[in-house]
């Protein structure tokens, strides 16, 4: 059973809206002329609630079945990211320094068409729970609703969501039973020291020497603390110093990120982190501080739920498309929070060669987003079924 015919007939609208939305992109929570879009949408397909101002610009719309039952949440994300776009296709950006280049753009036009064919055709019972969701990239905004108590006052008893996957085959769908992201953490270490003319390093206590030993210590972590079946990523990314090729500085900094999926792994991390940061700054004479920040945690899939899923994706792409043992990505998401409330499951759909994501090439397929609708409208009405 391929897309569903419905949705194959309005995939030119779908494109349209897509398109609109990557021309109109928007930051974080400050999502007001796309959330306006949405919702003007959601009313024109008749939803029966519209539920909006939960974490600023995010909204809930439920859309009722036939009789009562559960309620399904289904997840996508709306915010662009802080790029410039690069793609010269005639629907670029027109906000210069901002773009939709992780292809929220997309995930919010397959939610619409969903909701348009459910609230067309409504073959299910129970309710359907449409989460719009700002500030993915940055800022959590699927904890943000989460803790404004989305799950408890739509009773949402299962969450799904999907991303699009430029590395994967067209129309393919992706995902495992188990973690599928990794827990996302950022530290920044300050190292003071005492400044002064370059040419009388007796008189100042220079903070560079001390800085670059630990950042090689920090580089140390994967190879020789962690043990090597357990996934980790340690990456010093910014390093801050200095004003003046005759001038010691007086302080500096480094920054970096941390991937893991294991609480032990990121213990193991911190503690070295904190052994390697005191002791270097004894060595040196220094005084050193470590800022360690947990970000979003891990995106675990439940079994029974992602079972499921591949099932109703083996419905709409075919069995040959579709693989439930995907190899976990070190990449992070915020729909781990919804995940963490509820039983569910995050999938990925193929676009086939495009720009990688956050790339300033990078743009949405429009090609699968009705199959990306499609398995959104299926699902609900194997999970609701009719009697
Ligand atoms: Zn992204
Ligand atoms: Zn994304």
């Amino acid at each position: 059973m391929p897309v569903v015919n419905r949705i194959a007939d309005f995939a030119e609208d779908m494109t349209a809206w897509r398109r609109w939305l990557h021309r109109n992109p928007e930051l974080g929570f400050d999502l007001r002329k796309t959330a306006a879009f949405v919702a003007q949408k959601l009313r024109d397909f008749g939803v029966d609630e519209l539920h909006q101002g939960i974490a600023q610009t995010g909204m809930v719309a439920i859309i009722n079945g036939q009789s009562s039952g559960p309620t399904i949440g289904l997840r996508a994300d709306m915010d662009a990211l802080p790029i410039h776009e690069e793609t010269g296709v005639d629907h670029a950006s027109e906000t210069p320094g901002a773009m939709h280049a992780c292809g929220h753009d997309g995930h919010t036009t397959m939610l619409l068409g969903a909701a348009r064919y459910l609230a067309e055709t409504r073959r299910f019972n129970g309710r359907v729970a449409l989460i719009f969701q700002p500030a993915e990239e940055n800022g959590g905004g699927g904890q943000v609703m989460v803790d404004e108590g989305i799950m408890d006052r739509f009773d949402i008893s299962q969450v799904f969501g999907i991303h699009n996957a430029p590395e994967l085959p067209e129309g393919t769908i992706h995902t495992n039973a188990g973690a599928v992201m990794a827990a996302v953490d950022e530290f920044r270490v300050t190292v003071n020291g005492v400044g002064g003319h370059a040419a009388y390093p007796q008189d100042c206590v220079d903070p560079i020497p001390a800085l670059v030993a630990m950042v090689q210590g920090f580089d140390t972590i994967v190879a020789h603390n962690n043990r090597p079946v357990d996934d980790l990523v340690v990456k010093v990314t910014q390093i801050h110093t200095g004003t003046a090729n005759n001038v010691t500085p007086p302080d500096a900094w480094f920054s970096g990120t941390v991937r893991t999926f294991d609480p032990a792994v990121q213990e193991m991390v911190i503690a070295r982190m904190n052994a390697l940061v005191s002791g270097t700054a004894a060595a040196f004479g220094v005084r050193a501080d470590l800022a360690y920040e947990n970000g979003y945690p891990a995106t675990i899939n439940t079994a029974e739920a992602t079972a499921f899923a591949l099932d109703v994706a083996r419905d709409v792409v075919g069995p040959d498309r579709v693989d439930g043992a995907m190899v976990r990505m070190m990449g992070a998401e915020d729909f781990s929070y919804m995940l963490n409330a509820r039983p569910g499951c995050y999938l990925f759909l193929g676009q086939g060669g495009t720009a990688f994501c956050h790339h300033p090439a990078y743009d949405f397929n429009d090609a699968v987003a009705p199959i990306g609708a499609s398995f959104f409208a299926r699902l609900v009405e194997r999970a609701l079924p009719v009697r």
